[in-house]
């Protein structure tokens, strides 16, 4: 199946077909990436951050934030908590916070691959060289949303940043040999769905392998503190539409999803998601990542197993990389 710009447009804007929509993209996962369930352990290392992203409670100007560093040796023993715990893939993500100098991050790299997991880092904007230097150590996969494609939204979301540099990053990613991951938020101010449409082509264009979808929520210690949240029925069909369209990709049930609907991880994993990613942080740390409020971490790995099996679907055994191995 696959669909022009239009008729995403089309499905995106009318709201009697999502039933059909949903029931389509839950079986285009099935027949692609069958029903296991990818559980990845995130990290959650820094919330120090110097971009000033207008969403995004991290921004550098808020300064109503307990800010948080945790010590290259504890990310790596909380690394190897999580795969004695069972977990296959380390997700390590943290502000742009440069502290994380490219040795640093060298460090905690090796010190994770000598357990056996896949690791994936989401650190933010970095030279082609930070990141070839990252994959030499072992990294395999890394995440960086475009956040949205319309370069206008884009520039007034990101005051600091570029919005080629960060497709840059992406094609660097690729280039290097790194499984990608990219996605975008739903339902920032004055975005239109004929943006949102972009946003899924673009996806499919750049060849991602991973993509996270998650609506957009308004924290209360940035310029949108007043913006309405995201819709989670929206954010959930460009979800559904990215698994028709891409097929065997690894996509998420993101946090943001569960944060508007108390059962939206369960939704979401049955509109086309196949991953969840519990919250392995160090609990002195794990409240203080409020990138938006009241996150709905899952930190528990026997709830998220609980969740799964409820459904009828599995967890991996395996690392979980695109190609199934
Ligand atoms: N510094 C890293 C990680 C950013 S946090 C990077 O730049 O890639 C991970 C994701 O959280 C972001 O990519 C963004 O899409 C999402 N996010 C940030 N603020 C949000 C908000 N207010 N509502 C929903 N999602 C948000």
């Amino acid at each position: 199946m696959n669909f022009s710009k239009q008729e995403i447009i089309n499905i995106l804007k009318d709201d009697s077909q999502n039933d059909w929509l949903f029931e389509l993209a839950d079986k285009v996962r099935r027949e692609n990436v069958g029903d296991e369930v990818h559980l990845r352990g995130l990290i959650e290392f820094s919330n120090i951050c110097k971009c000033m992203c207008k969403y995004c409670g991290l921004r550098s100007p808020n300064k109503n934030i307990d800010r948080y560093r945790i010590e290259p040796d504890d990310v790596i023993s909380c690394a190897e908590k999580a795969v004695e715990l069972g977990y296959k893939t380390i997700v390590l993500q943290s502000g742009e916070d440069e502290f994380y100098s490219r040795d640093v991050m060298c460090k905690i790299i090796k010190g994770i691959k000598e357990f056996d997991c896949a690791l994936t880092l989401s650190i933010g904007e970095r030279s082609f060289e930070d990141y070839k230097a990252f994959k030499d150590c072992g990294a395999d996969r890394y995440l960086i949303r475009i956040e949205t494609t319309d370069r206008e939204l884009y520039k007034k979301m990101h005051p600091n940043m570029d919005f080629d540099n960060r497709v840059r990053c992406l094609k660097d990613l690729k280039t290097l040999g790194y499984e990608v991951g990219t996605g975008c938020l739903v339902g920032l101010p004055e975005q239109t769905i004929e943006s949102l449409a972009d946003d899924i082509l673009f996806f499919k264009e750049i060849g991602a392998d991973m993509i996270g979808i998650g609506p957009f929520i308004a924290h209360p210690e940035t310029p949108l503190k007043d913006c309405e949240n995201g819709n989670f029925t929206l954010a959930l069909k460009v979800m559904a539409l990215t698994r028709v369209l891409l097929k065997n990709v690894n996509i998420p049930a993101t946090t943001a999803m569960e944060t508007l609907n108390p059962n939206g991880r369960i939704i979401a994993l049955q509109s086309g998601a196949n991953v969840v990613m519990p919250n392995v942080t160090t609990e002195k740390f794990s409240s203080k990542y409020e990138i938006y409020p009241d996150k709905s971490s899952l930190s528990d790995r026997d709830e998220a197993e609980r969740i799964i099996k409820s459904i009828g679907r599995t967890i991996s055994k395996g690392y979980g990389f695109r190609s199934n191995s």
